[in-house]
């Protein structure tokens, strides 16, 4: 990696890796396996967000940096794909698609954490038999009431004592389908007076007739995710399994299981060790899955890519690119701490990445028409310009100058206030605004037209032949306004769309707010833009510069051969000058 910030997260794996626990570690096939095993375990419930790329470029990236010394340390990519009920196999494959698009490679690990329930379910019988864990049979609600509060102990379940005979048939018959959901649980039988409630014998098997989008009917007992996750650790013999600070409770819990089934013979030392940083919160957007799940079945965008979604689907159709996301988590590091990070730290990443490698082109936003008086209509004077001021090699782009041509509207005044150097008419003894026309010629405007309401529909202008950029003569002008423009001949006319912030505020989920009432409406505007010709044939996906204006993206959805649609991915930072 370009630099590597330490974090607290290099400075334990350096620790262990000193120590030596972990160099030389064999599987339980005794194979030596690598120092470093990570993990980035998504549930496949809806599609990754830019939260999860923090955890991915964490986990990938650690890996990627301890390759060397960790002897080919690795990331696993694990589907945790437990609760059958909200996952589906579309969530799965977008995130796959997105890990590849974010530039990792989970080579041949990939898991499903499905795979494991044969596994599961035999250790949860090991635990059955060892004591440690009992087939609950009261309702939900008991269970919760009788679980305590935080200094209060919680009460036993009449059913703590059954024993292990009982517990071993009423458990197999619970994975036999003879019982309707909700009848029975396993709990783990570990204390309910723990002060940490989640140690009060938390429930670890319920039963759920539902299919699942990989064992289908097979199972009608699914584990919870306490159970099996640090089992699916172990079994993958991850070392640094590294997971958001909303888990800390549960730290005791992972090492309990891990313990137990350690003591039963199953895992070996060195067991896998849970550590929690703190998640990603971005201010004026939501980063919880249920939330964006909610935006999009409510409509109130187009889907999981609308390129308003902090969605990587999202992002990544509004114009973001790997490298920018990848820079941008490597910016905000990894801490211990909770915070917001500003969405203007995700808007510069993308800059800073794009700046040195997107093309420029010329497109005018809010189109006004501009006649050049003193332009022979018939003339077609050709013009170039760098496709990218630093990178000659990227060639030029050209284009004609005509009698008529578009500008931005905001850059005529009809009365300049002060301080304005673009283009305004002459008023009693003072000139006409004088400006260059980019990579053309210098004009002096003179006078404009409008219509019945007043409305300015043309500016008109003279040029100077001599003045043409470029030529020994365009030194002569001195000028302070610079405007781009189009060919109203040859300018072809495209879809823009401009977006803001999805919410008004910047923390639409946090208090008591309710993230809908926050939406901002105008967080898409929709213009109708001319581009310079050579647009005509983008392709999906292109990036550019629109010079003064931004980046812009081809729309990967929307645009056709020969017609494409732009998506402004961010401004330029000091748009305007
Ligand atoms: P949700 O709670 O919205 O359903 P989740 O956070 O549980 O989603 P998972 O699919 O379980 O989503 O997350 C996979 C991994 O990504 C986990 O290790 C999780 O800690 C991490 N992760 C999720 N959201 C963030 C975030 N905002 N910042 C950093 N890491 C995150
Ligand atoms: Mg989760
Ligand atoms: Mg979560």
């Amino acid at each position: 990696s370009v630099s590597e910030p330490s974090n607290f997260l290099r400075q334990i794996i350096d620790h262990d890796l000193a120590g030596g626990t972990f160099i030389g570690r064999t599987n339980l096939q005794g194979e030596v396996i690598p120092a470093v095993i990570t993990r980035f375990p998504p549930e496949p419930n809806g599609y990754l967000h830019i939260g999860h790329a923090k955890s991915i470029c964490l986990n990938f990236g650690l890996a990627a940096d301890y390759n060397k010394q960790a002897g080919g340390a690795r990331c696993n990519l694990r589907l945790d794909d437990t609760n059958p009920a909200k996952e589906d196999i579309e969530y799965a494959d977008s995130i796959l698609e997105a890990v590849k698009w974010l530039g990792f490679d989970w080579g041949v690990h990939l898991y499903h954490a499905s795979d494991y329930f044969e596994q599961i379910y035999a250790f949860a019988e090991i635990l059955i038999q060892n004591g440690k864990a009992y087939v609950d049979s009261q309702s939900a609600e008991d269970i919760h009431t009788h679980r305590g509060n935080f200094g209060q102990a919680g009460k036993n379940s009449p059913f703590r004592n059954r024993t292990v005979a009982e517990n071993l048939d009423l458990f197999r018959a619970m994975r036999a389908n003879q019982y309707a959901d909700g009848q029975h649980v396993l709990r783990l039988k570990i204390d309910m007076a723990h002060p940490n409630i989640v140690m009060r014998d938390p429930v670890v098997y319920r039963i759920r007739h539902v299919e699942h989008h990989r064992t289908g009917n097979q199972w009608c007992i699914y584990p919870l995710y306490d159970f099996t996750h640090c089992i699916s650790d172990a079994l993958e013999n991850v070392s640094h399994s590294i997971c958001t600070l909303e888990f800390e409770n549960n730290r005791p819990l992972y090492d309990w299981i891990v313990s137990a089934l350690k003591d039963a013979g199953v895992f070996k030392d060195p067991l896998p060790h849970q550590y929690e940083f703190a998640r990603l919160n971005l201010t004026y957007t939501i980063t919880s899955k249920r939330k964006l799940l909610q935006l999009v079945e409510e409509r109130r965008v187009s889907g999981w890519d609308d390129p308003r979604m902090p969605t990587l689907v999202g992002i990544r159709r509004r114009g973001y690119t790997p490298e920018s996301i990848r820079l941008f988590c490597e910016r905000i590091g990894v801490s211990k701490a909770d915070s917001w990070i500003d969405m203007s730290t995700l808007e510069q990443a993308l800059r800073d990445d794009l700046e040195p490698k997107a093309p420029r082109a010329t497109a005018v936003l809010k189109p006004l028409k501009l006649i050049i008086d003193n332009f022979d209509d018939a003339a077609r004077e050709p013009c170039t310009a760098a496709r990218h001021p630093q990178h000659p090699e990227l060639g030029t782009r050209e284009f004609h100058f005509t009698r008529e041509l578009w500008i931005e509207a905001d850059d005529f005044m009809p009365e300049p206030v002060k301080g304005f150097f673009r283009l305004y008419p002459p008023i009693g003894d003072q000139l006409g605004g004088r400006v260059r026309l980019r990579n053309g010629f210098v004009i002096e405007c003179t006078s404009y037209d409008k219509d019945a309401d007043g409305k300015v529909i043309a500016v008109h202008a003279n040029y100077f032949p001599d003045s043409k950029s470029g030529t020994p003569g365009s030194n002569n002008y001195k000028v302070k306004g610079n405007l781009h423009w189009v060919s109203a001949a040859e300018a072809i006319s495209a879809e823009v769309r401009i977006y803001d912030h999805l919410f008004n505020e910047p923390h639409p989920d946090s208090g008591d707010k309710n993230f809908l009432d926050v939406i901002n409406p105008d967080s898409k505007q929709t213009w109708t833009a001319y581009l310079e010709p050579c647009m005509k044939d983008v392709q999906p996906e292109e990036r550019f510069q629109f010079e003064r204006h931004g980046y812009f993206v081809a729309d990967s959805v929307d645009s056709l051969p020969g017609k494409p649609v732009f998506n402004r991915a961010v401004g330029l930072k000091d748009s305007w000058k």
